[in-house]
């Protein structure tokens, strides 16, 4: 079993001719509102990708965006353990300029209240998957706890932020995009010696359309990524995050996890939206098979 602990967001998206600037009011189109956050486009892409049973770990709030977020979560066959709070459900509000240009507020909300005590039975649990949209000590601790109950634990480094080296050594699999890895490695050396120096006993960056590239037993593994006419890349990561952890707890080796996680982050670009556009096992075989 997989078990994905972490963010849950409502997505507040309006499309409008440019970014507002400060103190400016910008006429849009209509609002959409679209599950996402890191976490869940995480486990949604791993219950996708199949090969392995999903669980997710959230906080959610008593409010619509929380029904969202279940929905989506559960048509994809993930099983929820909810910590219900009194905050409001996570938001993030989206503009997207007709240049394809974003800009992005979160609210954590609900997600801010996942405490370390909040952590479920990890019984016949093999990997944990999270990222840094929730409290950093929630997210060391239930590390920790992973290890100590010989559980593997992905940890995908986003949103950029320097992490303290008790998590990185709880972590297996790091995955990190170009900026993300300048927090962990520093901005100076190759992409390989910046690799090598986390310190995880697996590494990867994603470079978007240049693929990616892993360092895992003391040797570099390089995938390109695949051809695809990119309209939207919200959730490319995500996609290729939940997907690797999926192929790993199936026992793929490296090269073939990275191969299939590469080309479902590039079919999630052909469409909008986060977990909306994530693509089904089905498909990702089929682009791996032309
Ligand atoms: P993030 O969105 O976290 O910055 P990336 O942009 O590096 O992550 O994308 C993650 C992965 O998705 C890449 O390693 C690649 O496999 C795939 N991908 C992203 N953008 C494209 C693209 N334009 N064409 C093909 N694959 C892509």
């Amino acid at each position: 079993r997989i078990l994905v602990a972490g963010s849950a967001n409502a997505d507040f998206v309006v499309r409008a001719s440019h970014i507002p600037s400060p103190g400016e009011t910008v006429l849009g189109g209509d609002l959409s509102i679209v599950p996402g956050g890191k976490g869940a486009n995480q486990a949604v892409a791993a219950a996708r990708a199949g090969g392995a049973a999903t669980a997710m770990l959230l906080a959610l709030g008593e409010d619509a965006s929380a029904g969202l977020l279940e929905r989506s979560l559960g048509d994809a066959g993930v099983a929820l353990h909810i910590v219900r709070t009194a905050e409001p459900t996570g938001a993030a509000l989206i503009t997207v300029a007709d240049s394809g240009e974003n800009a992005i507020t979160v609210s954590p909300g609900a997600n801010a209240a996942l405490a370390p005590g909040d952590l479920p039975d990890l019984t016949g649990v093999a990997w944990l998957v999270m990222q840094l949209e929730t409290p950093i000590d929630t997210v060391v601790a239930f590390a920790r706890a992973a290890r100590a109950q010989g559980v593997s634990v992905l940890l995908n480094v986003a949103p950029a932020r320097a992490v303290p080296p008790a998590l990185l050594d709880a972590v297996d699999v790091l995955v990190a995009n170009e900026e993300e890895l300048a927090l962990i490695a520093g901005g100076d050396g190759s992409i390989v010696d910046r690799l090598a120096a986390v310190g995880t006993p697996i590494a990867i960056v994603t470079l978007g359309a240049r693929g990616c590239c892993a360092w895992s037993d003391g040797a570099a593994v390089l995938q390109g990524a695949f051809g695809v006419d990119a309209i939207d890349t919200t959730a490319a990561g995500d996609t290729f995050c939940g997907t690797l952890a999926a192929a790993l707890a199936r026992g793929d080796a490296l090269s073939m996890a990275l191969r299939t996680a590469s080309a479902a982050g590039a079919l999630a670009t052909t469409r909008a939206g986060a977990q909306s556009g994530i693509p089904a096992q089905r498909e990702v075989d089929h682009l791996l098979a032309t």
